[in-house]
């Protein structure tokens, strides 16, 4: 098969996918998320039909019930369903396993790989990741829950907190503490591309790798319905629909073959999750820029003040203008990092431009969610627009998956600053 024809037969792919979650998201998502919000929660049913679609297992193995796909294809899910759905509370927690799902497939025994990927792949099962604590979210080496070895388990005691769909979760990968802080901290990331399926996940801490203590991090999958894991629901500025959890370990007990990789080589695991998260929450945001341009434009067609409609107003045209002008170059450049992902380069600068595209890329909704409520007026104010939605839940993007200044250490680190 000549280039030519595997770009074009790519185009027709991501022409297609984008349709299908333009469709699922305009009627399924989209007309119920103020409901939603409200209820705290979204149905259950619709993680199924998601699975069904194919979407929960875009970019993960066959073999699990997933459709292998290259970051340009998983991209545009991303960008397609936060454009035309417009709710980050339904994006974070439908999408969650794309945060604790890539430590089972990279690093789980083969029989722990089955047990656990296929039913939450088909959207019958939720999984979640656990790695924020009271203590702090952005120096994962400092973490303290601990987990011991006794016999043939492992016994957690410990807090986690911020966990999104911490609530609901079938199975929960938790960040612990089984060596002794202290040694040597390791680089905050190595530039290895993270197994595909890792990437839409949001609100992941920083990856900053501040403090000493790496070496004693260890991954242990923790199913939901463990004895001595209890969970609190938190309430938050926005992700209003999304379950977010403080979680509490009590001498949970976890047999020891729910151990992800090896004992002590955590920090490692958690650092190759950040690359494809911090790409997804880029392209997040992508999408919600766009919904906000998309409400912004429709109201200033519409809507008349001194005999003209607000578009006719050159202070109205540049605001629009503004943003789309944000949009474009965020896109650009999301697509440019794509396709050099998918051709196998993730050098430092690769990682370095990931960490600060998701700055720019966050930046520019806050910017749009912004406009888009100045040009809505006092409508903007209310429940139930798009604008005031994404509004609310901006910030959470600037902070999840790597804040904004370890984002930039991240970046100065690569690029040897
Ligand atoms: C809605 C929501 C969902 C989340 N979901 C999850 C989840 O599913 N799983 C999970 O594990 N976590 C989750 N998180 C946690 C999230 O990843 C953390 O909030 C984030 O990593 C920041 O950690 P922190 O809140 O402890 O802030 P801190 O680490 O205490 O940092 C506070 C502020 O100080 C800044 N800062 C820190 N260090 C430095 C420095 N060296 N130089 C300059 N500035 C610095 C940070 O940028 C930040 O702005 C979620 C959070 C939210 C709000």
């Amino acid at each position: 098969m000549t280039q030519q024809t595997v770009s074009s037969e790519l185009q027709a792919d991501r022409a297609a996918l984008t349709d299908t979650v333009e469709r699922f998201a305009r009627s399924e998502i989209a007309p119920h998320v103020t409901a939603w919000d409200e209820a705290g929660e979204f149905p259950r049913s619709l993680y199924r039909r998601a699975g069904e679609l194919g979407l929960l297992g875009l970019g993960y193995p066959e073999a699990y019930g997933g459709t292998p796909a290259p970051y340009a294809l998983r991209m545009d899910m991303w960008v397609a369903l936060c454009h035309f759905g417009a709710s980050g509370g339904v994006l974070a927690s439908l999408l969650s396993h794309n945060i604790g799902l890539p430590p089972v497939l990279a690093y789980g025994s083969e029989a722990v790989r089955r047990e656990v990927i296929p039913p939450v792949l088909a959207g019958e099962q939720i999984a979640a990741l656990a790695i924020t604590e009271p203590g702090g979210g952005s120096d994962v080496a400092a973490l303290r829950t601990t987990a011991r070895r006794d016999g043939d388990d492992y016994v957690i005691d410990g807090e986690k907190v911020f966990i999104t769909s911490g609530m609901r979760a079938d199975w929960i990968t938790v960040a612990v503490r089984t060596g002794e802080m202290g040694a040597p901290t390791l680089p905050a990331s190595h530039g290895a591309l993270p197994p595909e399926g890792a990437g839409a996940a949001l609100g992941r801490p920083g990856g900053g790798a501040g403090s000493k203590g790496a070496s004693g991090i260890s991954m242990l999958l923790v199913p939901g319905t463990s004895a001595g894991l209890s969970r609190s629901r938190l309430d938050k500025m926005g992700w209003l629909c999304s379950d977010t959890a403080h979680l509490r370990f009590d001498g949970v007990r976890v047999p020891a073959r729910y151990l992800l990789g090896e004992e002590g080589a955590g920090f490692r695991i958690i650092m190759s999750n950040f690359n494809g998260e911090r790409f997804g929450m880029a392209a997040a945001a992508l999408g919600f820029s766009r919904a906000c341009f998309d409400e912004a434009l429709a109201w200033a067609r519409q809507r008349k003040t001194f005999g003209t409609a607000l578009v006719g107003h050159q202070a109205v045209r540049h605001k629009l203008v503004d943003m789309q002008m944000r949009i474009h170059s965020t896109a650009a450049w999301l697509e440019a990092l794509a396709a050099r992902a998918d051709a196998g380069d993730t050098s430092p600068d690769w990682v370095a431009q990931v960490c600060v595209l998701k700055n720019h890329a966050t930046q520019t909704m806050q910017f749009c969610a912004d406009q888009a409520v100045q040009i809505l007026g006092g409508m903007g104010f209310m429940r139930g627009t798009v604008s005031e939605r994404l509004y609310r839940e901006v910030k959470v993007m600037m902070i999840g998956g790597g804040a904004e200044d370890i984002m930039k250490d991240l970046a100065a680190r690569q690029w040897g600053l």
